[in-house]
C-alpha cells in the first residue's frame, strides 16, 4: 500500500518510522511518502494561508499549494491509478474499524492533514471531481492540526494489512471487529504470574476449555459495553446477540 501526507510539518509524521508502522515500510508491505507543502509555495515566506473571505479569526490554507502538491502527487502514480484522498477535519464523517477496514483495502491513500482554520474549500471540490475523498474526523474535539490525526488513521489501517501484525488473529478479536465479538468492545486481558498483589485471574482462563473460555471473553465483552458505550448495543443488530446476552 502506497501513502502519501502532504502536511507544513514534516518531522511530526516520525513517528511513522516507528514501531509497527516502521517495521512495515522496513519489510515493503508499505510505502509511505511525507511532503512538505512548502515546498509547492513561490514566494520568500513560503506563504500557505492568508485571512478568510467573510472575516472572522483565524486564517486559512491558500488552495494554490495544495493544487500543485496534489497534482504532482497524483501524477507520481502508475498509469490509471488514481489515490483515495483522506481529508482530517473535525466536520469530517467519525474514522471508525469499518472505515479503517475499507481504507486498509485500497492501494492508495493521500491524506491532507491542514493548519489554521483548515483549507480552502475549492480544493475539496476540485478533487472531488476525480477523486474518491473521504472527510474524516477522528473524534467530536478540535486538534490544532491533521497530522495528529494523520497517525492515528494511519496506524490503524497499516495494521489491518496482511502481514503487518505477528499475529493475524490478534485484531479479530478486537473492540469493534465484526464477527464473534458482534462489534463489541472487548473484554479484560489478563497475562502471568497468576496471581499479582494477591489479586488472582478468572478461573475459565485455566481451564482449557475454549468454548467456556470463547463465551466467558463473549460476556465481558457484553458487560464492558453495556458499561462504557450502551449506545453500540442500541445501534447494533439484535440478532448479533443471544439468549444468554440478553440476560445480562
Ligand atoms: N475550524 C475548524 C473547525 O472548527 O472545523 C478546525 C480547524 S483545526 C484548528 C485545524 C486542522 O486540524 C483541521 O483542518 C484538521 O486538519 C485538523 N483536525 C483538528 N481536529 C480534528 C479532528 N477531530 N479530526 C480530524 N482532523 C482534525
Amino acid at each position: 500500500m502506497r501513502l502519501d501526507v502532504v502536511t507544513i510539518f514534516p518531522e511530526y509524521l516520525e513517528p511513522l518510522n516507528v514501531s509497527l508502522v516502521g517495521k512495515a515500510r522496513a519489510r515493503g508491505q508499505l510505502d509511505v511518502r511525507i511532503h512538505d507543502l512548502r515546498e509547492w509555495t513561490h514566494d520568500k515566506h513560503n506563504t500557505v494561508d492568508d485571512t478568510p473571505y467573510g472575516g472572522g479569526p483565524g486564517m486559512v490554507m491558500k488552495p494554490e499549494p495544495w493544487g500543485e502538491a496534489l497534482d504532482e502527487i497524483i501524477a507520481s502514480g502508475r498509469e490509471g491509478q488514481r489515490p483515495v484522498l483522506v481529508v482530517p477535519t473535525p466536520s469530517g464523517k467519525p474514522f471508525t474499524q469499518e472505515l479503517a477496514v475499507e481504507l486498509s483495502e485500497k492501494p492508495w491513500l493521500v491524506f491532507t492533514p491542514a493548519r489554521y482554520e483548515g483549507i480552502d474549500r475549492r480544493v475539496i471540490e476540485e478533487y472531488a471531481e476525480r477523486l474518491d475523498v473521504r472527510e474524516v474526523s477522528i473524534g467530536d474535539y478540535v486538534l490544532a492540526g491533521g497530522e495528529a490525526p494523520v497517525l492515528v488513521m494511519v496506524e490503524a489501517i497499516a495494521r489491518l494489512l496482511p502481514g503487518v501484525l505477528g499475529n493475524a488473529e490478534s485484531h479479530r478479536d478486537d473492540s469493534f471487529a465484526p464477527g464473534a465479538m458482534a462489534d463489541l468492545l472487548e473484554g479484560p486481558v489478563y497475562t502471568k504470574p497468576p496471581e499479582w498483589r494477591g489479586r488472582g485471574i478468572p478461573d475459565v482462563l485455566l481451564s482449557g476449555h475454549h468454548g467456556k473460555i470463547a463465551r466467558w471473553r463473549r460476556d465481558e465483552a457484553f458487560r464492558r459495553t453495556t458499561q462504557n458505550r450502551p449506545d453500540l448495543i442500541e445501534r447494533a443488530d439484535p440478532a448479533a446477540f443471544d439468549k444468554k446476552d440478553r440476560e445480562m
